[in-house]
């Protein structure tokens, strides 16, 4: 990531981590180098009774029906108004970078939170929730999910405020820590640079502690807001934080932890094998013995992604490209799967200027037609993918089912739309797409497939290892704050990265993770986004009745790709709950299966 500039936003937003903000700037955001924490959390709750098409209303049940139609009319109608006047002012905040504009954003934040914390409509919501069998289907969901939103928000107003206060406070710490170097304080950017061009194990060392160091001021505060955190979910009724956060996600808690396990086991074997190679060119490379490689031989300080590839540098392949040429590409790309994108690239801002924000977003303004998306857009593989992934998200929005009452018009989850720019950015370092989509030099191309393919294998089982870990031991933090948890971040870290333990260290390494502050249990959504987005290539091959989904993209039947997702993928919004909305697009349950496969 390389600015941190929308964290105070964000912290509103989020407001440490208790509410799901109710239906909120749709905006899924994405920093070219690292998953993002997410803008936006789906006012969603787990599954209840079939939103889905089944049960009649009962007899009798017109005038309940009256009620709610009554209720969600004043709802929607506020809940469109306020949202409307968010998405506008955070827009023009991220796209002019001044402070009056991130106040009236804020303000306007602020607005739309408090329609969710109105107690009033919250028991009315419950009331008619009770009543769920008399509805028609659409009315119940709809209840469904705007009962979610009300119900994170519900808490007494000091409680709000000492959560507020105390992860600004650490938040600050983030901002203003310098790691230091034999008393010499340093940039956790000047850091991470050196650490990836660093030979020498014992100053590899060095540098990896002093990234750590923030850690040690953090922890104690952490353990202190989990306290408060779980104060605040007790209070709204749930075991713990993590417990409340799941379910507040509509996630079941038992389902998630099957589908990391069922992950976990297969890619046990796939990623030791990874690992043995890589440890074995990395201890080539830094002149040790493969057995002595410690958690600082690796580039990424928390071994969430790969080091650097040798072999393959895709930028050079760009050399000559222009800006624009991206943003072309990807318009004709788009256009000729059936998803055209012009009416989005016309209403977006997609080149650097001053002020503005440097990552990349996608948002609707209206949850009609007017989406957006904000992009630094320049000749480089790693923009390439963020502007497919950006337009992937942006037909999602553009194709949901309109005629939905407003509160579902939007992605089934954030992992689902995640999954689906996924699917799509992933296509830039695809080496057949490369080709025939982005004219690149085939020989050039084929010359480096074998090592792409390789780096993006490792960077898919790097990247499951490390969730596993965040996954993991946020729940157990959560359910006992008070544990030895510099103990339990390395026993997870051995366990799922088969990293190295320093010995006798006994620091809070694991408080220098800045997620479990600002995007708390967040984590396991960007992994269901990368289960999803193979499950939906899988069932592109069968479909399209070929073995390489990827390819479908390069050849004569892709504009035939655009019409399966707007049926199948995009228009069904949050009519269903998830796990019922991933068998209607894919035919199965979601599985880890499939991601397994690609990178056995
Ligand atoms: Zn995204």
């Amino acid at each position: 990531m390389k600015t941190r500039s929308w964290i105070p936003l964000l912290l509103i937003l989020l407001l440490s981590g208790i509410t799901c903000f109710g239906c909120k700037p749709k905006a899924a955001k994405k920093s070219p180098s690292e998953p993002h924490p997410p803008i936006a959390m789906k006012p969603v709750m787990q599954p209840g009774p079939g939103a889905g098409m089944t049960a009649r209303p009962a007899p009798g049940g017109a005038e309940v029906q009256m009620k709610a139609d009554a209720f969600l009319k004043g709802y929607q109608a506020d809940l469109a108004r306020l949202e409307k006047a968010q998405t506008t002012a955070y827009w023009k905040a991220a796209n002019s970078g001044k402070k009056a504009d991130f106040a009236a954003a804020a303000k306007a934040e602020l607005a739309l939170k408090q329609l969710h914390s109105d107690p009033g409509r919250y028991r009315t919501v419950q009331a008619l929730r009770k009543e769920a069998a008399s509805l028609k289907p659409l009315t119940r969901r709809s209840l469904q999910v705007a009962e979610l939103a009300f119900k994170g928000n519900q808490l007494p107003k000091p409680l709000l405020e000492k959560l507020v206060k105390s992860s600004t406070e650490i938040e600050q710490v983030f901002n203003t820590f310098r790691g230091k170097i034999k008393g010499k304080a340093y940039t956790n950017n000047k850091l991470l640079e050196s650490l990836r061009k660093e030979r020498v194990g014992a100053k590899r060392k060095e540098i990896w502690e002093a990234l750590k160091q923030v850690g040690q001021q953090v922890g104690p505060k952490l353990i202190a807001l989990a306290k408060l955190r779980n104060q605040a979910a007790k209070k709204l009724g749930f075991a713990n934080f993590w417990d409340m956060r799941v379910r507040l996600q509509e996630h079941d808690p038992k389902r998630i932890l099957t589908i990391f396990a069922e992950l976990e086991k297969l890619t046990n074997e796939p990623f030791r094998r990874m690992k043995a190679k890589l440890d074995a060119e990395l201890a080539q490379k830094l002149k040790v013995k493969p057995e002595a490689l410690m958690p600082w031989h690796y580039d990424n300080p928390f071994f969430q992604a790969p080091p650097p590839s040798a072999k393959v540098d895709l930028d050079t392949l760009w050399k000559g490209r222009k800006k624009e040429d991206i943003v072309s590409l990807a318009q004709t790309f788009y256009a000729s799967v059936g998803l055209p994108i012009e009416d989005i690239v016309k209403r977006s801002d997609l080149y650097e200027r001053k002020g503005k924000d440097q990552h990349a977003f996608c948002i609707t303004i209206d949850r009609g037609a007017d989406i957006r998306t904000l992009l630094n857009v320049k000749p480089t593989a790693e923009w390439m993918d963020t502007m497919l992934h950006e337009q992937g998200h942006a037909v999602y929005y553009k194709h949901v089912d309109r005629s939905l009452p407003f509160n579902l018009r939007e992605a089934a989850h954030i992992f689902t739309t995640e999954a689906v720019a996924m699917l799509f950015g992933a296509l830039a370092k695809a080496p057949g797409w490369l080709v025939a989509s982005a004219g690149l030099d085939a020989k050039r191309v084929q010359a480096i497939t074998p090592a792409l393919l390789e780096q993006r294998r490792r960077e898919q089982l790097i990247f499951t290892r490390w969730t596993l870990v965040m996954l993991h031991f946020e729940k157990r933090l959560y359910e006992n704050p008070d544990q030895d948890l510099n103990k339990l971040w390395w026993d997870h870290v051995q366990r799922y990265q088969g990293l190295k333990r320093p010995p006798a260290r006994n620091l809070a390494d694991w408080a220098s993770k800045p997620h479990f502050t600002i995007a708390p249990v967040y984590y396991h959504n960007y992994m269901l986004g990368e289960l999803l987005a193979a499950q939906l290539r899988a069932t592109l091959a069968k479909r399209f009745k070929t073995p390489d989904a990827t390819a479908i993209f390069s050849s004569p039947s892709k504009k035939k790709i655009g019409a399966f997702f707007v049926e199948k993928v995009f228009r069904p919004g949050m009519r269903y709950p998830w796990p019922e909305y991933v068998r209607r697009a894919t035919g199965h349950a979601l599985t880890a299966k499939h991601f397994a496969a690609e990178v056995k």
